[in-house]
């Protein structure tokens, strides 16, 4: 049987909308077995089982939440060695991707990173140079170690959920890491997460510091806040909210973008969107060559008046 093992990091116990996408690809591929870096409740094994899990593989010890990538990679070295997968998937997060390159030096295997697809002979799709180019990559040595971008395919359960038998994998004694000593949690925005949302509204140098118009069109809308490099460097946004090459990349079913001009280090991180709606005041902007949807005018106009015709035809 193909196994292919599926790095499942959940801090928190719940099986994300990336981890869901993570199995549903592992189950085009194999038969995808869980690897999870901690104990795992009964919850979680049952979740696992609505997307086709066969055998989850976990650590048997809690702190590994508690240090950096360093031992995340020894346990999935170790559950690789437990389950000889035909290939291994991580979401393409930063820990996702240091965790993967960690793992390819320790098994002499290589990596792909940036995936968004992947062929039944692990041949992985993926854009490079911000966008401008659509590649497929093979890993040649060892066992294809893949990196999958959120929002690239749709989650979907089994008809009928599987039992997963569950096993531990003794964690070894790992080199002397960096070990988090605290943590505060980040203040709810009640908004979707930027990464998982299905209509994020973005804003860029145009708000001119100002996105509550920006973030008042999200909220109608039940979105996520999203933002250009421009709007982050200049403090006026968490940096997590960047979308881009140096970003997240975001693929909702609905992508405003207002007051950004289109750059190709934006495009990257967004240009899968299923529509694109962009409102800016220069008709001449390179944004609107990517755009479903386009509205030359101010932003400070155009948002409010969508979000107040949404609100009004949601009431
Ligand atoms: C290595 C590298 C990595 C990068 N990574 C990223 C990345 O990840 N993400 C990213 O976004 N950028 C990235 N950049 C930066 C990128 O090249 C652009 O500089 C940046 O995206 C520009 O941001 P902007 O569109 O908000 O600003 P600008 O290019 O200044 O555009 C502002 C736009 O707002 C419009 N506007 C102004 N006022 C209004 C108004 N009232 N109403 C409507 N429209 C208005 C203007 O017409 C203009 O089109 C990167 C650059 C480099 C070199």
């Amino acid at each position: 049987m193909t196994n292919i093992l599926v790095f499942i990091d959940t801090p928190d116990g719940a099986l994300h909308k990336s981890h869901r996408e993570l199995l549903t690809l592992a189950r085009s591929l194999g038969e995808p077995v869980a690897a999870v870096p901690g104990p795992v409740s009964d919850g979680l094994v049952a979740a696992l089982g609505e997307y086709g899990t066969a055998a989850v593989v976990h650590a048997d010890s809690a702190d590994l939440d508690d240090v950096l990538a360093v031992r995340k990679a020894d346990f999935l070295a170790a559950a690789m060695d437990r389950t000889q997968p035909q290939a291994v998937l991580l979401p393409n997060t930063f820990d996702g991707k240091e965790i993967a390159g960690r793992l390819s030096i320790k098994r002499r295997s290589g990596v792909v990173t940036d995936a968004i697809a992947v062929a039944n002979d692990f041949t992985a799709t993926k854009s490079v140079l911000a966008g401008a180019y659509t590649v497929d990559a093979q890993v040649r040595t060892g066992t294809p170690i893949i990196t999958f971008k959120a929002n690239s395919i749709e989650a979907e359960t089994v008809p009928q959920a599987t039992s997963p038998r569950t096993e531990t994998v003794p964690v070894p004694a790992g080199a002397p890491a960096a070990r988090i000593t605290g943590r505060s949690e980040k203040a709810s925005s009640g908004r979707p997460e930027l990464s998982e949302a299905r209509v994020v509204v973005a804003g860029g140098r145009g708000v001119n510091g100002d996105f509550s118009a920006v973030e008042d069109l999200a909220d109608a809308l039940g979105g996520a806040v999203g933002a250009s490099r421009a709007a982050t460097d200049a403090g006026w946004i968490e940096h997590s909210a960047q979308v881009g090459q140096t970003g997240q990349t975001v693929s909702p079913q609905l992508y405003i973008s207002a007051g950004i001009s289109g750059a190709i280090q934006q495009k990257a991180g967004m240009q899968t969107s299923k529509v694109i709606v962009a409102v800016n005041k220069d008709p001449d902007s390179p944004v609107f060559e990517i755009a479903d949807f386009g509205i030359v005018g101010d932003l400070f106009k155009v948002l409010p008046q969508a979000a107040a015709e949404i609100r009004k035809r949601k009431s």
